[in-house]
């Protein structure tokens, strides 16, 4: 830990984090309970210390991929209701009930694998019923003609023995896209979703407790589906448009140093494959920042990073473990100084559009090499690296 610092880092701004979730909340207004997505190690900003302050800050539920994703956090004493979004496989009910993790329930076979645990355990499994609505991905299909049969079987998974079913929710798939086409698409998916949860409440003669279905951009763009909780993932870490629109913070910045310095003279190639020749006598610095600490190759030659004195363009292929930042008209940068690769400075979202891609994927590809540094009340509470030593 002590070796790598101050060499590629991530510092992770728990003060940005707890000021977004306000925020989100201050709009989302009163009697809407709110559920912070978590997986994927939080988006990579770290899943025990961003659950912990969501905790701190009052959240009322969180959400993770997998049982790994969750067990990670009770056995760090995160007490909080956790929602297994993806799939447990069945020999795990056990342990979910053990530990009090809600499980997704996606189709009647899981239900009927569930329920079977369950039972021979003697316990009840907290579940959430996933409604697809046009996602295509996981849930109940209730689309047009699979209305009836999605509603049956849904009406069949709360009423089966080992099974209570706190909630029902749904997952929007161009919630944050532009255009009229999208839009009619959104809302059609809420319309099915909610016309989906009236028609099981009917049926079954009871109210769910928690309906949801809120992520980004329809936190960002449609109050009318806040219903009974909100879902924001990357909202809540402070990136892209919607975030700017609402004047949050991004919680990660990822820096580097200036490993070393050279001058080179005009007409030199620049790294693996040459691509990029020197048209002047140019000052290259040497980052130690590449692609397996999550700097995605296909940005070689292509983007800026943010200097002491301004932007500098990274110069030939991004290799392993180091990059070339050309700092030729940028004189107050040298050896060992600090180089903003993003965070307020240097936008993500730039840097995600240049890379063809979007902010999550930037996020989430910090490896585990890179140690984490947390902040707290502008202090410094924590550091981290997920290496085995
Ligand atoms: C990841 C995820 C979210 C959060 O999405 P954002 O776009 O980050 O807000 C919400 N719900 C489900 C089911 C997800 O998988």
């Amino acid at each position: 830990m002590e070796s790598t610092l101050r060499r590629t880092w991530s510092e992770i701004n728990l003060d940005a984090l707890k000021f977004n979730y306000e925020k989100i909340r201050e709009k989302t207004g009163k009697g809407v309970k709110f559920l912070g997505v978590v997986k994927a190690d939080a988006y990579g900003h770290g899943s025990i210390a961003v659950a912990k302050t969501l905790e701190e800050s009052g959240a009322d539920y969180l959400a993770v991929s997998s049982i790994d994703e969750a067990m990670e956090l009770r056995v760090n004493d995160i007490k909080m209701p956790i929602l297994i979004l993806g799939h447990t496989p069945k020999e795990q009910v056990q342990r979910l009930i053990k530990y009090n993790i809600t499980q997704a329930v996606t189709c009647r076979a899981k239900a009927v694998e569930y329920s079977e645990e369950a039972v021979k355990i003697g316990g009840t499994l907290k579940v959430h019923i996933k409604v697809d609505t046009g996602m295509s991905r996981l849930g109940y299909l209730c689309e047009g003609n699979f209305f009836d049969n999605g509603v049956k079987g849904i009406c069949e998974a709360i009423n089966m023995q080992g099974l209570y079913a706190e909630g029902i929710f749904t997952h929007f798939a161009v919630a944050d896209e532009e255009g009229d086409e999208n839009l009619e698409y959104t809302k059609h998916q809420f319309k099915l979703f909610t016309d989906v949860c009236s028609e099981v409440e009917r049926r079954v003669g009871r109210r769910f407790e928690i309906k949801h279905c809120a992520n980004t951009g329809a936190v960002a763009r449609f109050p009318e589906t806040y219903l009974d909780m909100v879902r924001p993932g990357l909202l809540l870490y402070g990136y892209g448009e919607f975030a700017k629109e609402m004047g949050l913070k991004p919680v990660m910045t990822l820096k580097t140093t200036v490993s070393t310095i050279k001058v080179y003279p005009e007409g030199t190639k620049i790294s693996y494959g040459g691509i990029y020749v020197t048209d002047k006598t140019t000052r290259i610095g040497v980052l130690p920042y590449g692609y397996a600490d999550g700097f995605l190759r296909c940005l070689s030659n292509k983007c800026t990073l943010m200097t002491s004195d301004g932007p500098a363009p990274i110069r030939g292929k991004i290799c392993m473990d180091m990059c070339m930042l050309d700092i030729t008209d940028k004189p107050g940068v040298e050896v060992g100084s600090e180089i903003e690769i993003f965070g307020e400075k240097n936008s993500i979202d730039e840097l995600s559009k240049t890379a063809g891609t979007i902010p999550y994927e930037l996020t989430c590809s910090v490896s585990k090499r890179v140690p984490r540094e947390y902040i707290k009340n502008g202090e410094v509470i924590g550091r981290e690296l997920m290496l085995r030593m």
